[in-house]
């Protein structure tokens, strides 16, 4: 059986939109927003409206942070190349532009892929066209979200919620925050449910914006509950707790959300091997991809070796997205394309800076801001060693508990 590793031909009108966005919206205006921290990047209204029309004409096919579902129409057992695909396509164009200003797009949240990945028919038509934001990390809890301390607590006809989030991105500026939190401490994982908080609900307060490395075009907030009420229809997915189900429900929205965050990683790495290719050139350092790179200048064949890993990262995390619009098991997939993407997309960005030397390190380019907005990546959504900590899980066959 032939594989055929070009981009499916139907993507290539929405991958070539994002790529002009990027280059003709989002680069210019990088810089500034870089620098301007906390102020919000105005330009992406009129971006995001363009977006919205594209959704509603049927042209972009639903990509973007909210594209990531699990639609039922593989029922008649064909391939197809769905919206998973389309969405890490075209999210790796835009951070080809700028991961900061990908992150702050209206309407484009990770709680958008929360709602997108478990909410029921009647919740995704009531938050349609909301901008929601993912609230899981406590200042006590981080990379062990099952010991997440917020509560929700049925009260009539409402859930009461109480609790401190921090680290959400795009925290200030969303409609709505998607928010983790346990119906009984006690039950441990499988008692996690989320929740839809709408901004203005008496009792959810923004407290504070943190100042950080990189994506400084992403607000990031600190949000605290204090009996902060939502109508109960507001809990994703089913409220019932099913011990033996555990975490899954809740984890599920990580099988989608991982090969976004992957493809964040692979377009901005992209950006960076593109601009210092043309640096390279200028210096009088051609990369010839058809001979050996130990033939070649030693910043060549450094570019070659980055090429190979940043292809690695590329098909892991379309094989990821790919299972996803098939329907098919793919935590350990996506765990990979996040681990090798998240990795990689740091190492060549920063090496990057390195090979430009002082070109690469100075602010007359963009490669010392990629270096610092690609770290993130390899962060959120879980880190570099939870990500290999979940691999390693599933090609043992170990369990959480043991393997920790
Ligand atoms: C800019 C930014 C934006 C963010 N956006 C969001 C958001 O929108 N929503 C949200 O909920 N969160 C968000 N986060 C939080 C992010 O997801 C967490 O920072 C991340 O999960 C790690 O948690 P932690 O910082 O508590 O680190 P910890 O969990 O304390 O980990 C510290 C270090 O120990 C390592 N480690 C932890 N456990 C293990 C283990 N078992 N084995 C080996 N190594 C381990 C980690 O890999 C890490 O290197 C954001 C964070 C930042 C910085």
């Amino acid at each position: 059986m032939a594989i055929n590793l070009d981009d499916p031909k139907k993507f290539r009108p929405l991958v070539g939109q994002a790529h002009q966005v990027a280059m003709n919206m989002l680069r210019p205006i990088s810089r500034k927003y870089d620098k301007a921290e906390h102020e919000y990047p105005k330009e992406l209204d009129m971006l995001a409206a363009m977006i919205d029309g594209l959704s509603e004409s049927g042209a972009s096919e639903g990509a973007g942070a909210a594209g990531v579902k699990r639609t039922d129409d593989g029922a008649d057992g064909a391939v197809r190349n769905g919206t998973n695909l389309a969405s890490v396509m075209s999210i790796a164009e835009m951070c080809w532009g700028d991961v900061g200003l990908l992150l702050s797009m209206p309407r484009q949240g990770l709680g958008n892929s929360a709602i997108a990945s478990v909410a029921n028919d009647e919740q995704h038509e009531r938050f349609d066209g909301v901008w929601a934001s993912m609230a899981i990390t406590e200042p006590g809890t981080g990379s062990d979200s099952a010991n997440i301390r917020t509560t929700a607590v049925l009260d009539g006809d409402e859930y009461v919620i109480n609790g401190e989030k921090i680290f959400v991105t795009a925290g200030d500026r969303s409609d709505a925050v998607v928010v983790w939190a346990t119906l009984d401490k006690e039950l441990g994982r499988a008692a996690i449910k989320s929740f839809v908080v709408p901004k203005g609900t008496p009792g959810m307060t923004v407290e504070r914006l943190d100042h950080k490395l990189g994506i400084k075009a992403s607000d990031t907030a600190t949000i605290r509950f204090e009996n902060c009420r939502v109508p109960k229809e507001n809990l994703l997915g089913s409220p019932e707790i099913d011990v033996k189900q555990g975490f899954a429900g809740a984890m599920a929205t990580f099988d989608n959300t991982r090969p976004l965050v992957a493809s964040m990683a692979v377009g901005c790495a992209r950006a960076a091997l593109d601009l210092t290719r043309e640096l390279l050139e200028r210096a009088g350092v051609t990369v010839d991809y058809d001979r050996p790179a130990l033939a070649q200048h030693a910043a060549a064949a450094k570019l070659l070796q980055m090429e190979a890993d940043w292809e690695a990262a590329h098909l892991l995390m379309l094989q990821a997205a790919w299972m996803a619009d098939n329907r098919k098991p793919n935590s350990l997939e996506a765990s990979m394309a996040k681990a090798k993407a998240g990795r990689v997309g740091s190492d060549i960005t920063l090496s990057c800076v390195e090979l430009a030397g002082s070109v690469g390190y100075s602010e007359g380019e963009l490669l010392e801001k990629w270096a610092r907005d690609s770290k993130i990546l390899d962060i959120f959504e879980g880190t570099q060693q939870i990500q290999q900590l979940i691999v390693a899980r599933r090609v043992l066959g170990l369990t959480s508990a043991e393997l920790k």
